[in-house]
Formats: structure tokens, C-alpha cells, sequence
């Protein structure tokens, strides 16, 4: 019933010639691969991605905003509406990376907010939650997640159904450190546990991906966990073989 996905955040990385040879390396490897409930999808710096729109065609991959304004238009310097972003191809959205949250404050108001404004662009939105070192060990990794959801839930309503939650505790992002396999299923056990207090069909159909360092050595091991549906990666994504492996890797799974 959940659509697997495998989701390649670009970050500030990339440039025309760096884009043009990844993108052949990809299509390269991800041709004559029946890809069914599975997606692939990119998410390159905002500015690439026309270029990117072009060079895909001819491959599974579909591609993906990393933020979007919670403003449709208007006086607001520097920001990327919902619908520039469909008119540049793309099908998602990240919304609400730690990146974000944390440089940027973002708080989980406005999360939850460029959610609703990512869903009414027709974009689906792959909200990022996740806990701090400290938030894990002082024991308030679960409240802090269930606040960060539930402001989504409260905002989005019956249209939360509709969106893909990713895991990624904070420690573990860019820094090598992945949660375990037991860390990682248990959190995402305890958002879909969350999910399931609003409404049991929108648990069962919501996406919730895992991402923190991952890598093609550890994703088919993630992959195999009841809840987890699919990867967002970050450095790995820039290595077009390492990026390979684990969108193949998705192919073995459950
Ligand atoms: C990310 O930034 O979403 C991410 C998971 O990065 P990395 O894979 O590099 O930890």
C-alpha cells in the first residue's frame, strides 16, 4: 500500500558539468529496471533544476524541491513558491530539514505551514523530523517528535494523509554516524504509533523514510524494517555509484 521511496538531497552541491554527468551515470544504471511501487527522486539546488528537468527524461527519476516558500507569491525576497517549483517538474518537496529548522529557525509552525502550501501546489511534501544528541539522551526524543508531527497534523488535517514523514535524528546527519537498525525502526515505530492516534488508514498509508548518513552498505538492512518505506540521502547521493547501489537496493526489499 506504501509507495518505497529513495530521495537524493543535493544540498549545496552541483554544478552544470557535475549535474550533466551524474545524470548519465544514472540513467546509465537505472535503465530497463522495473521500478513499480518504487520512486527515485531528486532534489538538486533550486537553480538546476530546469537543467535537470531536461536530462531526465529519459529516466525513473522524478525530481523534487529541498524548501518551498509558505507564500503562494508576493513581496518575499529570496523565496520559491509552490507552483514554480511544478513548473520546473517537480513532483515533491522537502520541507522542514534540520538544516532549515536549525540555520534557518524554522519552527514547527512553519513547517507545518509550507506543508499545507507544498500540498495545495499539487507537491507532496517530505516533512523532516528528528532529535538532537541532547534531546536523545536526556530522554525527550519522543516528545520532541510528537510535537513536530502533531503541528503538522493540526495544520494539515485530514490532508496529513497525503504527505511522506522522513526520520532523521540530527546526530546522524553529514556526520557519519547512522542510527542502528533497532534505533532508526523504532522511531519510525513510534511515528506511525503517532500517526495512528489521528487516524489508523492515514498510518497505514503514510510513507516514512529514514535518513542520517546512509549508505549502499547499510540501506538493504534499513529497507528490510516493517516501517521503514524508503531513504533520503544526503552525501551519499553526490557519489553516482554509491547512489546506485542503494536505489537498486530498494528493488530487494519488502
Ligand atoms: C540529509 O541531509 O537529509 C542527510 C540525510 O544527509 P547525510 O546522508 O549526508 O547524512
Amino acid at each position: 500500500m506504501r509507495k518505497k521511496l529513495i530521495v537524493a538531497n543535493w544540498k549545496l552541491n552541483g554544478n552544470w558539468a557535475f549535474n550533466e554527468a551524474m545524470m548519465s551515470e544514472l540513467a546509465l544504471g537505472l535503465k530497463q529496471v522495473q521500478w513499480h511501487d518504487r520512486e527515485i527522486i531528486l532534489c538538486p539546488p533550486a537553480i538546476y533544476l530546469q537543467q535537470l528537468n531536461g536530462l531526465l527524461s529519459d529516466t525513473p527519476i522524478l525530481l523534487g524541491g529541498q524548501d518551498v516558500s509558505e507564500q503562494f507569491f508576493g513581496a518575499y525576497t529570496g523565496e520559491i513558491s509552490g507552483q514554480m517549483l511544478k513548473e520546473l517538474g517537480c513532483r515533491y518537496t522537502l520541507v522542514g530539514h534540520s538544516e532549515r529548522r536549525v540555520r534557518h529557525q524554522e519552527t514547527n509552525e512553519l513547517v507545518a505551514s509550507k506543508a499545507k502550501t507544498a500540498l495545495a501546489c499539487g507537491l507532496i511534501p517530505v516533512i523532516c523530523v528528528g532529535e538532537t544528541r541532547e534531546e536523545r539522551d536526556s530522554g525527550m526524543m519522543n516528545a520532541v517528535i510528537q510535537q513536530q508531527i502533531q503541528s503538522v497534523i493540526n495544520c494539515l488535517k485530514a490532508d496529513i494523509s497525503d504527505v511522506v514523514f522522513a526520520y532523521e535524528p540530527i546526530w546522524a546527519i553529514g556526520t557519519g554516524l547512522t542510527a542502528s537498525v533497532n534505533q532508526a525502526q523504532d522511531a519510525h515505530e513510534f511515528i506511525r504509533g503517532v500517526l495512528k492516534q489521528h487516524e489508523e488508514l492515514c498510518a497505514q498509508k503514510v510513507s516514512i523514510l529514514y535518513g542520517g548518513s546512509v549508505k549502499a552498505e547499510s540501506a538493504q538492512v534499513l529497507l528490510e524494517m516493517p516501517d521503514i518505506d524508503g531513504l533520503l540521502v544526503g552525501g551519499s547521493s553526490l557519489i553516482s555509484s554509491e547512489f546506485l547501489a542503494i536505489s537498486l537496493s530498494s528493488l530487494n526489499s519488502k
